[in-house]
């Protein structure tokens, strides 16, 4: 027989001591769901009882919060709103319940309303307040996605909520009420999916705060979606949902990945993953299939709404195009170690400005540069260390040219400079300026390693003494390889007679 080892043991008190608070707040879940419901068969005479139950799961988050500010001070604020919002939950639950049992029947709208009602802005703004200590740079891409999903949803919030329930209602209070909240939901499906599909790690704490995000809005929405068509009942599963949501977002904030999910990230394109795909064509999809599936019910939503979004929607998957497509463009001309052009859009520049040459004569300037000896800094530092050396060499190219230059990386240690309306002998000034501006000051390789590096420099120009792209490239070749020839660290230019700048 195969042993398969002892048989798992059920966690004793002192497993239960040691275990992370984390996992003590979801373990807390099942207790507390089926506490409340044996208080819920016990009867009304339990309704405190059952209400203290409910309440102390929004108490724990905001306790939960309201320590998570204190041990990470650059959410501070964030999480104290979220505390806030949590308090305004209990307030409410605890005023419903008095109201209940003082007068029997609760009003609607009632003031509890107004603590329901004001969790929704606090939590929002603690979600957002949290999201641009994740992204501080504004994000188009992640802001696109995230508009695409909460108008997708918020649709159907819209269809099965808000449409019917100003169908049913009079203009007056109560009907305004009933749709101020999903209206909350609405803006927390905005602020949560730009939460979610930001950029920055995707931690465990980040999963848990989509738990609750996902549990709460479920809830909320079936619970409006019963109150209409008359099927809710009190103490049904959706406080289940509510009561788990509420403990997952408390366990997101004391999981240890929390301090990663707020680390600053850096504002990259998100890029468009096989899974953010599937969540953006269900939430564009889900609109038109709103639409339809209420047709089939015989539930005509508006047209103009549902015409509105689908605009919207479709503006939105163009905008998302536009920006991949940018994206895209600008990695094939943006060399990745230096951040310079890219040797196919310094052939392109060439093209565009020889196509002008033509048309009105402007000259046009080339130089071709060489790192000198540079396999000795490879051998020296290591190929991490020459790497150094070529994004250092790239920063001082940069700043040694005019901001109308465009400076490229032609290969692995060679750098190209297109100079637009320079003639060939201010051309030859610029590579001499260059020249000297590189070798300069040494550069810093390793931890503090000074390595003095130079260049060679080839010259050419249009309108002399080449005409067409591919002479005018060979003519700088053949002037680098000149002033290699005469000892590096030099500066030649083409000519009829190739000429050595002197230096
Ligand atoms: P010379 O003065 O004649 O130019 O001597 P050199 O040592 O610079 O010779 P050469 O231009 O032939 O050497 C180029 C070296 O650059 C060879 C290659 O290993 C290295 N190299 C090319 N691309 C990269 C890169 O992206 N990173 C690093 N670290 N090294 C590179
Ligand atoms: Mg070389
Ligand atoms: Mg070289």
């Amino acid at each position: 027989m195969r042993d398969h080892g002892p048989a798992p043991a059920w966690p004793t008190l002192t497993d239960v001591r040691r275990a992370p608070a984390w996992q003590l707040c979801l373990g807390a879940a099942p207790l507390a769901i089926a506490l409340y419901y044996w208080l819920v068969t016990l009867g009304p005479g339990y309704a405190v009882a059952q209400t203290a139950v409910y309440a102390a799961v929004n108490l724990t988050l905001a306790a939960t919060a309201a320590l998570t500010a204190r041990t990470h001070p650059t959410v501070r604020t964030p999480l104290l709103l979220v505390a806030a919002s949590a308090l305004a939950s209990v307030a409410a639950d605890v005023t419903f319940y008095f109201l209940a049992l003082s007068s029997g029947d609760v009003a609607y709208p009632s003031v509890a309303d107004v603590g329901y009602l004001a969790a929704y802005p606090l939590l929002a703004a603690g979600l957002l307040g949290i999201v641009r200590r994740r992204t501080p740079g504004w994000n188009l891409a992640s802001a696109v996605d995230a508009a695409t999903v909460a108008v997708g949803t918020g649709y159907l919030v819209y269809a099965l909520v808000i449409e019917p329930t100003l169908q049913v209602g009079a203009r007056d209070l109560p009907t305004l009420v009933s749709v101020a909240y999903p209206v909350g939901d609405l803006m927390l499906i905005a602020t949560g999916a730009r939460l979610l599909l930001g950029a920055g790690r995707r931690t465990v704490a980040l999963r848990l705060f989509g738990v609750y995000l996902g549990g709460v809005l479920y809830a909320d929405t079936t619970y409006s979606v019963q109150s209409l068509d008359g099927t809710y009942r009190v103490a049904n599963y959706l406080d289940a949902v509510w009561m788990t949501a509420g403990l997952a977002f408390a366990a997101g904030l004391l999981h240890p990945s929390f301090r990663t999910m707020i680390a600053p990230a850096p504002a990259a394109t998100p890029d468009a993953t096989p899974a953010r795909l599937v969540v953006l064509a269900l939430s564009a999809l889900l609109a038109p299939t709103t639409v339809l599936v209420q047709h089939l019910r015989g539930n005509d939503t508006p047209v103009v709404v549902a015409t509105i979004i689908c605009d919207v929607l479709f503006l939105l998957v163009l905008a998302r195009m536009a920006g991949l497509v940018k994206a895209q463009r600008a990695a094939a001309i943006t060399d990745s170690l230096t951040g310079l052009h890219t040797r196919r859009y310094l052939n392109e520049t060439l093209r565009t400005e020889y196509a002008r040459h033509q048309r009105s004569g402007r000259p046009v300037g080339l130089l071709l540069l060489d790192v000198d000896h540079f396999k000795a800094v490879n051998d020296a530092h290591g190929h991490h260390g020459g790497d150094q050396v070529l994004i250092e060499v790239a920063a001082r190219l940069r700043g040694l040219v005019r901001p109308g230059d465009i400076v490229a990386r032609y290969g692995g240690e060679e750098f190209a400079v297109v100079l637009p309306g320079a003639a060939l002998d201010e051309t030859a000034m610029v590579g001499e300026r260059v020249r000297r501006g590189i070798a300069a000051a040494p550069i810093t390789v390793g931890d503090d390693s000074l390595h003095r590096v130079t260049v060679s420099v080839g010259v050419a120009g249009i309108p002399k003494p080449c005409s067409g792209i591919d002479a005018l490239v060979h003519a700088a070749d053949h002037a680098l390889y000149a002033a290699k020839e005469a000892g590096r660290d030099q500066v030649a230019a083409a000519g009829p007679r190739l000429a050595k700048i002197a230096h």
